[in-house]
């Protein structure tokens, strides 16, 4: 696997940490007319990210977020998911479908976890285990770390 290199945003202050994990969700229109929108918005919506770094000094002022935003560098995020245990194999590829359509499942979080997207490639990066709870696909699940590919 290799390294990608983390792309530098602007996030809001009070999520400006590192180690944070957050889901961007795109420009909103109070957006639209911002000077510095396009750093904003370089990531893809829907996906997950973690902050791997804050850069000092970087204050921007937001009409988004709580008064103002800093530059960091992010990569995407790991995401802890239940999968099939027959493809629960570390290092393998695997797209990424939603099975478990079932709002009332008991591990609806992980079954569909916000940040991954349907349809995309994903290696298995670590296996964590059995599911911890019940999941209407049945038993044999195993809870999984998956990255993009
Ligand atoms: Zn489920």
């Amino acid at each position: 696997m290799t390294a990608k290199k983390p792309k530098v945003t602007l996030i809001g202050e009070i999520l400006a940490r590192q180690g944070v994990d957050f889901v961007y969700e795109g420009p909103s229109s109070a957006c639209e007319n911002c000077k510095v929108r396009k750093v904003c918005h370089n990531l893809q919506p829907g996906r997950r990210y973690r902050i791997v770094a804050v850069r000092p000094n970087t204050r921007q002022d937001c009409p988004v977020h709580a008064g103002s935003v800093c530059a960091v560098e992010v990569e995407e995020a790991p995401i802890v998911t239940l999968i099939q245990a027959d493809m629960a194999i570390v290092n393998s590829k695997i797209g990424y479908e939603f099975s478990c359509p079932k709002t009332h499942c008991r591990s609806y979080d992980l079954c569909r976890p916000e940040g991954i997207v349907e349809g995309e490639k994903y290696i298995v990066g670590e296996v964590l285990g059995n599911a911890p709870d019940v999941c209407e696909r049945g038993r044999s699940l195993k809870l999984v770390e998956l990255r993009p590919a």
